[in-house]
Protein backbone atom coordinates (compact mmCIF):
# COMPACT_ATOMS: atom_id res chain seq x y z
CA UNK A 1 0.00 0.00 0.00
CA UNK A 2 1.23 3.23 -0.76
CA UNK A 3 2.56 5.37 1.93
CA UNK A 4 1.74 9.04 1.44
CA UNK A 5 4.47 11.98 3.31
CA UNK A 6 1.12 13.77 4.09
CA UNK A 7 -2.24 13.13 4.15
CA UNK A 8 -4.64 15.97 5.10
CA UNK A 9 -8.24 15.36 6.39
CA UNK A 10 -10.52 18.58 5.65
CA UNK A 11 -10.35 20.86 2.11
CA UNK A 12 -10.94 23.48 3.49
CA UNK A 13 -8.67 26.84 3.57
CA UNK A 14 -6.40 25.28 6.16
CA UNK A 15 -6.77 22.32 4.77
CA UNK A 16 -5.55 23.24 0.78
CA UNK A 17 -2.91 25.34 2.49
CA UNK A 18 -1.50 22.30 4.22
CA UNK A 19 -1.58 20.48 1.21
CA UNK A 20 0.17 23.22 -1.03
CA UNK A 21 2.66 24.44 1.63
CA UNK A 22 3.71 20.62 1.56
CA UNK A 23 4.36 20.38 -2.17
CA UNK A 24 5.92 24.02 -2.82
CA UNK A 25 8.11 23.14 0.39
CA UNK A 26 8.87 19.78 -1.10
CA UNK A 27 6.81 16.95 0.62
CA UNK A 28 6.36 14.39 -2.71
CA UNK A 29 3.45 12.63 -1.78
CA UNK A 30 0.25 14.30 -0.63
CA UNK A 31 -2.95 13.73 -0.34
CA UNK A 32 -6.12 15.31 0.63
CA UNK A 33 -9.36 14.17 1.68
CA UNK A 34 -12.78 16.18 1.67
CA UNK A 35 -16.26 14.82 2.66
CA UNK A 36 -17.63 17.12 0.42
CA UNK A 37 -18.48 17.00 -3.15
CA UNK A 38 -15.97 20.04 -3.54
CA UNK A 39 -13.18 21.98 -1.70
CA UNK A 40 -14.44 24.30 0.46
CA UNK A 41 -17.30 23.27 1.40
CA UNK A 42 -17.82 25.55 4.70
CA UNK A 43 -17.55 28.89 2.26
CA UNK A 44 -19.68 27.24 -0.35
CA UNK A 45 -22.23 26.55 2.31
CA UNK A 46 -22.43 29.29 4.28
CA UNK A 47 -20.87 32.51 2.64
CA UNK A 48 -23.64 34.18 0.66
CA UNK A 49 -23.18 34.84 -3.29
CA UNK A 50 -20.55 38.05 -3.82
CA UNK A 51 -20.09 37.89 0.04
CA UNK A 52 -16.78 40.79 1.06
CA UNK A 53 -14.33 38.40 1.80
CA UNK A 54 -11.80 40.00 4.74
CA UNK A 55 -8.20 38.99 4.92
CA UNK A 56 -8.04 40.91 8.39
CA UNK A 57 -11.52 38.92 9.31
CA UNK A 58 -13.11 40.25 13.00
CA UNK A 59 -10.70 43.51 12.83
CA UNK A 60 -7.57 40.78 13.85
CA UNK A 61 -4.24 42.32 11.26
CA UNK A 62 -2.48 38.88 9.80
CA UNK A 63 0.69 38.90 7.73
CA UNK A 64 0.59 35.61 6.01
CA UNK A 65 4.04 33.97 6.14
CA UNK A 66 2.89 30.98 3.50
CA UNK A 67 2.66 31.00 -0.05
CA UNK A 68 -0.67 30.92 -1.00
CA UNK A 69 -1.37 34.76 -1.74
CA UNK A 70 -5.00 35.44 -0.04
CA UNK A 71 -6.41 38.85 0.15
CA UNK A 72 -9.50 40.43 0.21
CA UNK A 73 -12.17 39.79 -2.28
CA UNK A 74 -15.30 37.73 -2.43
CA UNK A 75 -16.25 34.05 -2.17
CA UNK A 76 -16.02 33.90 -5.91
CA UNK A 77 -12.22 35.11 -5.51
CA UNK A 78 -11.70 33.11 -2.46
CA UNK A 79 -12.95 30.04 -3.90
CA UNK A 80 -11.02 30.40 -7.39
CA UNK A 81 -7.97 31.43 -5.70
CA UNK A 82 -7.85 27.83 -4.37
CA UNK A 83 -9.27 26.00 -7.34
CA UNK A 84 -6.23 27.54 -9.18
CA UNK A 85 -3.93 26.55 -6.07
CA UNK A 86 -5.38 22.66 -6.24
CA UNK A 87 -5.08 22.81 -10.03
CA UNK A 88 -1.26 23.83 -9.80
CA UNK A 89 -0.14 21.69 -7.77
CA UNK A 90 0.80 17.93 -7.58
CA UNK A 91 -1.91 16.98 -4.63
CA UNK A 92 -4.00 14.06 -4.84
CA UNK A 93 -7.92 14.95 -4.28
CA UNK A 94 -10.10 12.89 -2.85
CA UNK A 95 -13.62 14.49 -2.86
CA UNK A 96 -16.74 13.29 -1.18
CA UNK A 97 -14.62 10.72 0.67
CA UNK A 98 -15.47 11.76 4.77
CA UNK A 99 -12.58 10.31 7.24
CA UNK A 100 -14.01 8.90 10.12
CA UNK A 101 -10.73 8.67 12.29
CA UNK A 102 -6.96 8.73 12.17
CA UNK A 103 -4.90 5.36 13.71
CA UNK A 104 -2.01 7.23 15.61
CA UNK A 105 -0.10 4.14 14.72
CA UNK A 106 2.96 4.93 12.64
CA UNK A 107 2.72 5.28 9.11
CA UNK A 108 -0.71 6.26 10.48
CA UNK A 109 -3.87 4.94 9.42
CA UNK A 110 -6.47 6.54 7.72
CA UNK A 111 -9.60 5.13 7.21
CA UNK A 112 -13.09 6.41 5.36
CA UNK A 113 -16.41 6.13 6.23
CA UNK A 114 -16.36 4.13 3.31
CA UNK A 115 -13.81 1.86 4.62
CA UNK A 116 -10.85 2.53 2.70
CA UNK A 117 -7.40 2.60 4.09
CA UNK A 118 -4.87 5.22 3.89
CA UNK A 119 -1.19 5.20 5.22
CA UNK A 120 0.47 8.27 5.68
CA UNK A 121 4.00 9.41 7.75
CA UNK A 122 2.29 12.08 9.10
CA UNK A 123 -1.36 13.99 8.85
CA UNK A 124 -3.05 17.24 9.67
CA UNK A 125 -6.54 17.29 11.04
CA UNK A 126 -8.42 20.17 9.23
CA UNK A 127 -11.76 19.62 9.65
CA UNK A 128 -13.08 23.42 10.55
CA UNK A 129 -15.84 23.62 13.03
CA UNK A 130 -18.95 24.13 11.40
CA UNK A 131 -19.70 20.58 10.58
CA UNK A 132 -22.34 21.18 13.40
CA UNK A 133 -24.27 23.95 13.41
CA UNK A 134 -25.05 25.24 17.31
CA UNK A 135 -28.62 25.24 18.00
CA UNK A 136 -30.96 26.66 20.63
CA UNK A 137 -31.26 24.66 24.16
CA UNK A 138 -35.02 24.78 23.30
CA UNK A 139 -36.88 22.23 21.40
CA UNK A 140 -37.47 23.32 17.59
CA UNK A 141 -40.86 22.44 16.38
CA UNK A 142 -40.43 19.67 13.60
CA UNK A 143 -43.44 21.59 11.94
CA UNK A 144 -41.48 24.74 11.10
CA UNK A 145 -38.49 22.48 9.62
CA UNK A 146 -38.40 24.38 6.45
CA UNK A 147 -39.00 27.72 8.23
CA UNK A 148 -35.91 27.43 10.44
CA UNK A 149 -32.38 27.84 8.94
CA UNK A 150 -28.62 27.59 9.99
CA UNK A 151 -27.12 29.34 7.10
CA UNK A 152 -29.00 31.31 4.70
CA UNK A 153 -28.40 29.34 1.45
CA UNK A 154 -32.48 28.86 0.65
CA UNK A 155 -33.63 32.21 1.74
CA UNK A 156 -35.37 33.74 -0.79
CA UNK A 157 -37.39 37.31 -0.40
CA UNK A 158 -39.92 39.32 0.50
CA UNK A 159 -40.32 37.58 3.50
CA UNK A 160 -40.24 38.86 7.27
CA UNK A 161 -36.95 37.10 9.04
CA UNK A 162 -35.64 36.75 12.52
CA UNK A 163 -31.79 36.26 12.58
CA UNK A 164 -30.52 35.19 16.29
CA UNK A 165 -26.68 35.60 16.94
CA UNK A 166 -24.15 38.14 18.17
CA UNK A 167 -21.28 37.26 15.48
CA UNK A 168 -19.96 38.33 12.62
CA UNK A 169 -22.03 35.50 10.67
CA UNK A 170 -25.22 36.72 12.09
CA UNK A 171 -24.39 40.16 11.24
CA UNK A 172 -23.49 39.35 7.65
CA UNK A 173 -26.72 37.04 7.50
CA UNK A 174 -29.16 39.76 8.44
CA UNK A 175 -26.95 42.21 6.76
CA UNK A 176 -27.36 40.54 3.13
CA UNK A 177 -31.02 39.50 4.04
CA UNK A 178 -32.17 42.95 4.39
CA UNK A 179 -31.82 43.38 0.74
CA UNK A 180 -35.04 42.07 0.37
CA UNK A 181 -36.74 41.32 3.39
CA UNK A 182 -37.76 42.54 6.33
CA UNK A 183 -35.26 41.51 9.18
CA UNK A 184 -34.92 42.06 12.88
CA UNK A 185 -31.68 41.51 13.91
CA UNK A 186 -31.89 39.91 17.66
CA UNK A 187 -28.89 39.27 20.13
CA UNK A 188 -29.43 38.45 23.61
CA UNK A 189 -26.86 40.77 25.19
CA UNK A 190 -27.31 44.84 25.24
CA UNK A 191 -24.56 45.45 23.11
CA UNK A 192 -22.51 43.79 20.60
CA UNK A 193 -18.80 42.27 21.74
CA UNK A 194 -18.36 39.53 19.07
CA UNK A 195 -19.04 41.82 16.04
CA UNK A 196 -15.96 43.40 13.42
CA UNK A 197 -15.96 46.92 13.55
CA UNK A 198 -16.68 47.19 9.48
CA UNK A 199 -19.97 44.81 10.79
CA UNK A 200 -20.83 46.86 13.42
CA UNK A 201 -21.13 50.10 11.85
CA UNK A 202 -22.77 48.19 8.73
CA UNK A 203 -25.92 47.28 11.37
CA UNK A 204 -26.24 50.53 12.74
CA UNK A 205 -26.15 52.12 9.44
CA UNK A 206 -29.03 50.23 8.45
CA UNK A 207 -30.46 50.18 11.53
CA UNK A 208 -30.14 53.88 11.23
CA UNK A 209 -31.99 54.09 8.44
CA UNK A 210 -34.47 51.53 9.00
CA UNK A 211 -33.97 48.86 6.64
CA UNK A 212 -32.78 46.56 10.36
CA UNK A 213 -34.57 45.98 13.00
CA UNK A 214 -32.60 46.04 16.28
CA UNK A 215 -33.78 43.68 19.50
CA UNK A 216 -30.82 43.31 21.51
CA UNK A 217 -30.76 42.32 25.37
CA UNK A 218 -33.57 39.83 25.28
CA UNK A 219 -33.38 35.93 24.97
CA UNK A 220 -35.83 33.43 23.31
CA UNK A 221 -37.93 31.32 25.46
CA UNK A 222 -38.96 28.78 22.67
CA UNK A 223 -40.24 29.02 18.84
CA UNK A 224 -44.07 27.85 18.40
CA UNK A 225 -45.86 26.80 15.31
CA UNK A 226 -48.79 29.09 14.58
CA UNK A 227 -50.65 28.34 11.46
CA UNK A 228 -47.50 27.56 9.79
CA UNK A 229 -45.54 30.40 10.85
CA UNK A 230 -42.54 30.58 13.63
CA UNK A 231 -44.50 32.53 16.57
CA UNK A 232 -41.22 33.31 19.09
CA UNK A 233 -41.48 33.78 22.51
CA UNK A 234 -38.93 36.34 24.12
CA UNK A 235 -38.06 36.72 27.56
CA UNK A 236 -39.65 39.99 27.83
CA UNK A 237 -42.88 38.15 26.87
CA UNK A 238 -43.52 39.44 23.82
CA UNK A 239 -44.75 37.00 20.95
CA UNK A 240 -43.55 38.27 17.28
CA UNK A 241 -44.76 36.16 14.16
CA UNK A 242 -42.13 35.50 11.50
CA UNK A 243 -42.09 33.78 8.29
CA UNK A 244 -38.60 32.55 8.81
CA UNK A 245 -35.88 32.45 11.67
CA UNK A 246 -32.48 32.02 10.93
CA UNK A 247 -29.94 31.16 13.66
CA UNK A 248 -25.99 31.83 13.67
CA UNK A 249 -25.14 30.92 16.82
CA UNK A 250 -21.76 29.28 15.67
CA UNK A 251 -20.36 25.51 15.06
CA UNK A 252 -20.03 23.01 17.43
CA UNK A 253 -16.21 21.45 18.07
CA UNK A 254 -16.15 18.39 16.16
CA UNK A 255 -15.26 16.67 19.44
CA UNK A 256 -15.92 12.90 18.63
CA UNK A 257 -13.36 12.71 15.67
CA UNK A 258 -10.73 14.05 17.67
CA UNK A 259 -11.37 11.90 20.27
CA UNK A 260 -11.41 9.16 17.88
CA UNK A 261 -7.83 10.05 17.12
CA UNK A 262 -6.65 10.40 20.34
CA UNK A 263 -5.59 13.77 20.48
CA UNK A 264 -6.07 14.90 23.88
CA UNK A 265 -8.52 18.08 24.75
CA UNK A 266 -8.12 20.55 26.93
CA UNK A 267 -11.29 21.62 29.55
CA UNK A 268 -12.97 23.83 26.42
CA UNK A 269 -12.87 20.75 24.42
CA UNK A 270 -10.48 22.05 22.10
CA UNK A 271 -7.28 19.88 20.78
CA UNK A 272 -3.92 20.71 22.78
CA UNK A 273 -1.58 21.49 20.47
CA UNK A 274 2.16 23.03 20.73
CA UNK A 275 3.53 25.85 18.91
CA UNK A 276 4.24 24.08 15.53
CA UNK A 277 0.62 22.48 16.25
CA UNK A 278 1.21 19.46 16.73
CA UNK A 279 -1.34 17.44 18.85
CA UNK A 280 0.37 14.71 22.01
CA UNK A 281 0.25 12.19 19.20
CA UNK A 282 3.63 12.59 17.31
CA UNK A 283 3.22 13.79 13.71
CA UNK A 284 -0.38 14.26 14.44
CA UNK A 285 -1.46 18.11 13.35
CA UNK A 286 -4.40 20.22 13.76
CA UNK A 287 -4.96 23.43 11.36
CA UNK A 288 -7.09 26.11 11.14
CA UNK A 289 -10.66 26.86 12.97
CA UNK A 290 -10.09 23.61 14.52
CA UNK A 291 -6.65 24.87 16.56
CA UNK A 292 -8.57 28.19 16.94
CA UNK A 293 -9.39 29.06 20.65
CA UNK A 294 -11.34 31.77 19.85
CA UNK A 295 -13.01 32.54 16.42
CA UNK A 296 -10.84 32.26 13.43
CA UNK A 297 -10.30 33.05 10.29
CA UNK A 298 -8.93 32.27 6.50
CA UNK A 299 -5.91 34.21 7.05
CA UNK A 300 -5.17 32.27 10.61
CA UNK A 301 -5.45 28.76 8.99
CA UNK A 302 -3.29 29.63 6.35
CA UNK A 303 -0.33 30.49 8.64
CA UNK A 304 -1.01 27.53 10.79
CA UNK A 305 -0.62 25.40 7.66
CA UNK A 306 2.82 26.76 6.98
CA UNK A 307 3.94 26.52 10.31
CA UNK A 308 2.90 23.28 10.60
CA UNK A 309 4.25 22.13 6.91
CA UNK A 310 7.66 24.20 7.99
CA UNK A 311 8.06 21.89 11.32
CA UNK A 312 7.66 18.90 9.40
CA UNK A 313 10.35 19.64 6.41
CA UNK A 314 12.91 20.98 9.22
CA UNK A 315 12.49 17.16 11.30
CA UNK A 316 13.02 15.57 8.06
CA UNK A 317 16.30 16.99 7.60
C1 LIG B 1 -20.79 33.42 7.31
C2 LIG B 1 -19.29 33.38 7.52
C3 LIG B 1 -18.52 34.43 7.06
C4 LIG B 1 -17.13 34.40 7.19
N1 LIG B 1 -16.38 35.40 6.65
C5 LIG B 1 -15.02 35.36 6.73
C6 LIG B 1 -14.20 36.36 6.11
O1 LIG B 1 -14.68 37.31 5.49
N2 LIG B 1 -12.84 36.25 6.24
C7 LIG B 1 -12.25 35.22 6.92
O2 LIG B 1 -11.00 35.16 7.00
N3 LIG B 1 -13.00 34.25 7.53
C8 LIG B 1 -14.36 34.30 7.43
N4 LIG B 1 -15.12 33.32 8.03
C9 LIG B 1 -14.43 32.25 8.79
C10 LIG B 1 -13.77 31.28 7.84
O3 LIG B 1 -14.73 30.79 6.92
C11 LIG B 1 -13.18 30.11 8.64
O4 LIG B 1 -12.30 30.63 9.62
C12 LIG B 1 -12.45 29.17 7.70
O5 LIG B 1 -13.31 28.62 6.73
C13 LIG B 1 -11.81 28.03 8.51
O6 LIG B 1 -11.09 27.22 7.63
P1 LIG B 1 -10.79 25.69 8.03
O7 LIG B 1 -10.03 25.13 6.87
O8 LIG B 1 -10.23 25.62 9.38
O9 LIG B 1 -12.23 25.01 8.14
P2 LIG B 1 -13.43 24.91 7.12
O10 LIG B 1 -13.43 26.01 6.15
O11 LIG B 1 -14.64 24.69 7.97
O12 LIG B 1 -13.10 23.59 6.30
C14 LIG B 1 -13.15 22.32 6.89
C15 LIG B 1 -13.40 21.31 5.79
O13 LIG B 1 -13.25 20.00 6.32
C16 LIG B 1 -14.26 19.18 5.76
N5 LIG B 1 -14.44 18.05 6.68
C17 LIG B 1 -15.00 18.08 7.92
N6 LIG B 1 -14.96 16.87 8.48
C18 LIG B 1 -14.36 16.03 7.57
C19 LIG B 1 -14.03 14.66 7.58
N7 LIG B 1 -14.29 13.89 8.65
N8 LIG B 1 -13.44 14.12 6.48
C20 LIG B 1 -13.17 14.90 5.39
N9 LIG B 1 -13.46 16.22 5.34
C21 LIG B 1 -14.04 16.78 6.42
C22 LIG B 1 -15.46 20.09 5.62
O14 LIG B 1 -16.38 19.61 4.68
C23 LIG B 1 -14.80 21.40 5.20
O15 LIG B 1 -14.70 21.54 3.78
C24 LIG B 1 -16.50 33.32 7.89
C25 LIG B 1 -17.29 32.28 8.40
C26 LIG B 1 -18.66 32.29 8.21
C27 LIG B 1 -19.47 31.14 8.72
Amino acid sequence: MKLYDLAVVGGGPAGIASAVEATVLGLENVVLFEKGANHSTTIRTYYKDNKRVDKDWRGTKITLEGHVHFMDGTKESTLELFDAMIGASAIKTCFGTEIAEVLPNRPFEIRTTSGDLYLASSVVIAIGSMGKPNKPSYALPTTLQTRINFNIDSVGCNETILVVGGGDSAAEYAHFLSDCNAVTFTYRREKFTRVNPVNESIIKHHAGIGKIRLKLGIDINGLRDEGGLVAVDFSNGETEIYDRVVYALGGAMPLDFLRRCKIALADDGKAIYDENYQTNVAGLYVAGDIATRIGGSIAAGLNHAYKIISHIKAAKQ
